[in-house]
């Protein structure tokens, strides 16, 4: 790593892995602080990149453009999860950059990231790793059925995932995911999801937002609420956990943490190493967003506060709301309460993450119905 002097200040260059709307946002907090920015991703019309200083477009594996990131870059972070530990280990010889590679090589594979989980006591599904056909019967001995096979690397958005009721149906599933490396989970009835977003610097300082809660529909992430409906305990455990598990990793940026709650109980589901869909929230509802604190994160200062300012609701709008044209945008700037955020994204494929919106209003509940009536009526 180099040894520029933290913290890294304003003026400065950063850059960033990827080039979607979490890299976008990056850039638009970055540059807030005066601060100037490479984004490199293959997509010559990525949102990120449109908004750059520079657009290196080239493969994340692309040695050459690495060494051009690292060069004109005082740090680099990442957007996303699949970002080949590889090129971490290549652009941290030169630069510096955070998360590392050791924690992201963890959590970007799920039967890493469940093992590594089980083996530091953290309470997740009962799980089962399964790495060629003759495991599926002992995997779903071990998990019981029904359970939900998920590849171990590169699905996201419930992509790459098979619920399943049976061992014909476990056996079908794994030969349809291609036969390769997948973690088998029992199913779990839960009450509810939440997730807690994080940022820890090199100083081991730690500042979590408050909690989401959390609302998938086909495995994607429709709608945040904060505060969550957590009790005080449960709030305080998910907190704790998620900092405990930054500190085990080491984690320097921003990292969220999902997790199940079933029984009365946390379970951990996933850990992202980056920021997360359900921080969105903070963009309006915080004092600092987990952008900014993923800047403040990467440039080794001080990290901001996340008081919640004002209860939120988060919707995310998808692909199949263009299918008519462009949404009604008129009815959302009607409302004062609300704030829109759009990716820049061309292409309005059905469930592509398009943008996002925060309602804000001192009744939490109140912001939830605004949002969905909102929505439904876009
Ligand atoms: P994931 O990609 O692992 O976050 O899964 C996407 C969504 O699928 C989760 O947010 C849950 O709503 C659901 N899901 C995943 N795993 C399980 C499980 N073991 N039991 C019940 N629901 C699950």
């Amino acid at each position: 790593m180099s040894n520029k002097p933290l913290p890294i200040l304003p003026g400065q260059t950063l850059g960033i892995l990827g080039g979607g709307q979490l890299g976008r946002m990056f850039v638009t907090a970055a540059r807030t602080l005066g601060y100037r920015i490479a984004v490199l991703d293959p997509d010559p019309d990525s949102p990120a990149g449109r908004i750059a200083d520079l657009h290196i477009r080239a493969d994340y594996t692309d040695a050459a453009a690495l060494a051009q990131l690292a060069a004109c870059c005082a740090a680099v972070t990442t957007e996303f999860e699949n970002v080949p530990a590889a090129s971490l280990i290549a652009l941290a010889t030169r630069c510096r950059v955070a998360p590392g590679a050791d924690a992201v090589a963890i959590v970007q594979d799920r039967a890493r990231e469940k093992s590594w989980l089980a083996g530091h006591g953290f309470a997740t599904a009962p799980f089962a790793l399964i790495e060629d056909a003759t495991q599926v019967d002992a995997a779903l001995a071990t998990t019981g059925a029904p359970a939900v096979l998920k590849v171990a690397r590169l699905g996201y958005d419930g992509k790459g995932q098979a619920r399943v009721d049976s061992r014909e149906d476990a056996r079908a599933a794994f030969h349809a995911f291609g036969g390769v490396a997948c973690v088998l989970e029992g199913w779990v009835r839960l009450e509810r999801e939440v997730s807690v977003v994080l940022a820890r610097n090199d100083s081991g300082e730690c500042a979590c937002f408050p909690a989401a809660e959390n609302r998938h529909t086909n495995g994607i992430l429709d709608v945040s609420r904060v505060p969550a409906r957590l009790s005080p305990e449960l709030a305080r455990a998910a907190e704790t956990q998620t900092r405990a598990i930054a500190d085990a990793l080491a984690y320097v940026g921003v990292m969220a943490v999902e997790f199940f709650v079933a029984d009365g109980r946390l379970l951990v589901n996933e850990i992202a190493p980056r920021p997360h869909n359900s921080g969105h929230y903070t963009l309006d509802a915080c004092l600092t967003d987990q952008f900014e604190q993923q800047v403040r994160a990467l440039c080794g200062l001080p990290l901001g506060a996340t008081r919640l300012l004002s209860p939120v609701a988060m919707v995310n709008l998808l692909g199949e709301r263009w299918q008519h044209g462009e949404p009604a945008w008129g009815k959302l700037f009607a409302q004062p309460n609300v704030k829109l955020h759009l990716y820049g994204k061309t292409a309005a494929r059905p469930g592509r993450k398009m943008g996002h919106f925060n309602v804000l209003d001192a009744d939490v509940e109140a912001a939830q119905q605004l949002a969905e009536s909102l929505r439904d009526a876009l």
